[in-house]
């Protein structure tokens, strides 16, 4: 483990694990989680009830914290304030954390906020149990956290047995696909490598399935790959043909232009090398896509209730 990370953390008194660490800080429950393996990003949890003063709080964040302590993601859950910020080293992040620590709690402080009470109702806890919620650990009432639990999983039940909408998630990710494809045909007029469209095509396909209604399901990371897949494809291979279709009128040949291409690139060491080192580029940043796709939809698709537990 690193050494100034455990230094840090003996300095507060803080329980620490691999890649996170809570305790309490000036009287106010606080955690921060991150900072493994190639995330240099680090979440910050501060665990009180904000009750009717959730407003404050966030006027306070987002008008004078966010912009001094370089804030982003700031949000309010039912156990607390949540945000994050990007250390570039180790060092950095501790000194920073130090400084975010110090400003936020004598922000709450300012506030009136009382740091000893349950996060999740505001009464005083004289029994409670150490929970596991928005990938921090901290104190509160066993009934309360229980409580959340069952509203979390039952919006989770209810949104799993809401519609599909295959359809008009399909439409969305062909209209994505279609912007895609328009893309990389102004480009390659332009006599560009239009290999960045596919990428664009994917990842717009993804954004337009689910506004157009369709669920976020295994099945949406199927269609969002494929559908614009196949169309950038296909726009690669009319292009080329059109390309084609061009020289053989100004050179005055007959016949027909796709069956030309394919001859060309059968025959023709220059046409060929061209087109597929083309048709490399292209189905690289189309694997891009939908590796960016896939992580960023996993993501999405995590349930809140599978990091909430009692430890
Ligand atoms: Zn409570």
């Amino acid at each position: 483990m690193n050494k100034k990370l455990e230094q840090f953390a003996a300095k507060y008194n803080f329980a620490l694990e691999k890649n996170r660490m809570h305790g309490t800080f000036n009287g106010y429950a606080v955690s921060a989680y991150g900072w493994s393996g190639m995330s240099t990003i680090c979440l910050v949890g501060i665990h009180v009830f904000l009750g009717t003063k959730a407003g404050e709080v966030m006027n306070q964040f987002t008008l004078r914290l966010k912009k001094q302590l370089r804030l982003q993601q700031i949000g309010l859950d039912s156990s607390g304030v949540y945000f994050a910020f990007v250390p570039m080293t180790m060092g950095s992040m501790l000194k920073r954390l130090d400084e975010i620590f110090s400003a936020v709690t004598e922000c709450l402080r300012s506030l009136e906020i009382d740091g000893s009470v349950c996060p999740y109702c505001g009464q005083p806890m004289e029994e409670s149990i150490e929970v596991e919620d928005m990938h921090c650990r901290f104190r509160a009432h066993e009934q309360c956290f229980e409580g959340k639990r069952s509203q979390v999983q039952e919006a989770e039940k209810a949104e799993e047995e809401l519609p599909n909408n295959y359809g008009r998630g399909i439409l969305g990710a062909l209209v994505g696909g279609l912007l895609g494809c328009v893309i990389f045909v102004i480009l390659y007029m332009l006599g560009f490598v239009a290999s960045i469209s596919s990428f664009v095509g994917m990842v717009l396909g993804a954004v337009l399935y689910s506004k157009f209604g369709g669920k976020n399901n295994k099945v949406k990371i199927l269609f969002v790959c494929i559908v614009p897949f196949i169309m950038i494809l296909l726009t690669f291979y009319f292009c080329n043909v059109y390309t084609v279709a061009q020289a053989m009128a100004e050179e005055g040949i007959m016949g027909s232009a796709s069956s030309m291409f394919w001859l060309l690139v059968q025959e023709n060491e220059e046409v060929r090398s061209a087109v597929m080192s083309d048709f490399a580029v292209t189905l690289l940043f189309t694997i891009i896509g939908i590796v960016v796709n896939i992580g960023w939809m996993i993501g999405q698709q995590k349930k809140i209730s599978s990091g909430m537990k009692k430890v």
